[in-house]
């Protein structure tokens, strides 16, 4: 047995490449749009992604196929962090959400058709995505078996009917994954489906673009109807009744690198309150000589590093194709905490500055809070967590 942290050489270079890109390029960009991309900007995402390809770090997880750099998820871990340094790093790098999870989605389930057709326009960046499983109450949340969108036969494929929210990119989208259900009734276990459907089918329409905390996220989050919704067969991805499963395909990993971006702005909130105590003076010294902004620091750097342990940890269970349920949850809960803690302590550090527009901890703090809810709110994890932690205790003691 082998534990190592050394970086591969090309993984190393990579990541040197967009820590230089970011710096020179992304952030710039970010300044000059405050950090907020919810209308969806093209010029801007086509003029990043444009030079991340020049700088040769353009899709570092997409397959090589795809015209991407082809980083297992221990390699993405050190090139999406480097990236997640500024909020506009992923999307210029063609690795943020949505479109990074449904890439990796798409290549693990769609039909070679469905590849061409989908998957290589949108891991090229000419086009964009979303996945449709939310739903407001009394529909699919934290509980995705109450699922309640349906889709069901008809004489040339399928016809959905249901409402979704919170769909991040949807607006600007060339297509949403929608999940809906084939068989069973709300809070069976089974009888998902995931469905292709081109943003152009008269059957699915926005309805709002919702308001909310987070402006980072490119296309903002939207509100869809799906009523008579008429699609072919050749829209079901994967397999009739299977989509639950997909669905774990899909967030395993895309989890884990919602938490590679993230920790990126947790080491850029805590860069800003380290230089900020270096330099400000209180009471006849640098903050960062007064004990009590020490242990913020002290705290903020300890919560870096364990979180990035227990995130490689995850990869890498991932990466030997194992199902990894419990280390991905214990490092998304744990590592979407850890960077509120981080950033809360960098506007702490920095006082009035902080929380102004004057420094980008505001905006790192904005975006970061729904984190605790999205790919699973930390309740419901730890709740799962307690369950196979009883489980395996259980088995434990049967064996004895
Ligand atoms: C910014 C943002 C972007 C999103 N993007 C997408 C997207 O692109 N596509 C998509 O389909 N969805 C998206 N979502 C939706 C997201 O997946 C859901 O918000 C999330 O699954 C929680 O569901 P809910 O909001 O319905 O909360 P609910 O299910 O109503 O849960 C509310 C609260 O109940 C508590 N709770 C839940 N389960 C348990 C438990 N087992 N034990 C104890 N307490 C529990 C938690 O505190 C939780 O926060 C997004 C959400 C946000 C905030």
């Amino acid at each position: 047995m082998s534990i190592g942290f050394e970086i591969d050489e090309r993984v190393a270079d990579i990541a040197r490449r967009t820590t230089e890109f970011v710096r020179n390029t992304v952030l710039p960009a970010e300044e000059a749009s405050g950090g907020n991309v919810h209308a969806g900007p093209e010029p801007l995402r086509r003029r990043l992604q444009e030079a991340a390809r020049a700088a040769g770090v353009f899709a570092p997880h997409a397959g090589r196929a795809w015209g991407g750099l082809g980083l297992d998820l221990c390699g993405q871990a050190v090139v999406f962090e480097a990236a997640g340094y500024s909020l506009l790093g992923p999307l210029a790098l063609n690795c943020a959400a949505p479109d990074e999870g449904n890439m990796h989605l798409l290549e693990a389930v769609a039909t070679e058709k469905q590849k061409e057709r989908y998957l290589r326009p949108l891991a090229a960046g000419e086009t964009r995505s979303c996945f449709a499983m939310t739903e407001p109450a009394p529909g699919a949340g934290s509980d995705p078996r109450a699922l309640s969108t349906t889709a069901t036969r008809t004489g040339r494929g399928w016809r959905i009917d249901g409402r979704k929210w919170f769909i991040s990119g949807a607006d600007g989208a060339a297509f949403a994954i929608c999940m809906a259900r084939t068989s069973g009734t709300p809070g069976d276990p089974g009888g998902a489906t995931m469905f292709l459907v081109d943003a152009a089918n008269p059957g699915m329409k926005i309805t709002r673009n919702i308001d909310t905390l987070d402006q980072g996220l490119f296309g903002g989050h939207s509100e869809l109807v799906l009523d008579g919704c008429e699609v072919d067969d050749d829209a079901v991805l994967g397999e009739p009744d299977q989509g639950f499963a997909y669905a774990q395909v899909r967030l395993g990993p895309a989890r884990m690198t919602h938490c590679m971006r993230w920790l990126g702005a947790a080491r850029r909130a805590q860069d800003i309150a380290l230089e900020r105590a270096a330099d400000r003076s209180a009471f006849g010294r640098p903050l960062a000589e007064l004990g009590m902004v020490q242990q913020l620091l002290a705290d903020s750097e300890i919560d870096i590093e364990t979180g990035r342990a227990m995130l490689w940890r995850a990869c890498w269970e991932l990466d030997q194709g194992r199902p990894a349920a419990q280390h991905t949850s214990i490092a998304k809960t744990y590592v979407s905490e850890a960077v509120n803690r981080v950033v809360d302590r960098a506007v702490q550090v920095c006082g009035a500055l902080g929380i102004s527009g004057d420094a980008p901890l505001s905006r790192l703090y904005r975006e970061v809070r729904p984190f605790r809810i999205y790919d699973g709110p930390s309740e419901t994890h730890r709740w799962a967590i307690a369950k196979r932690a009883v489980r395996a205790a259980r088995e434990r003691r049967a064996a004895r």
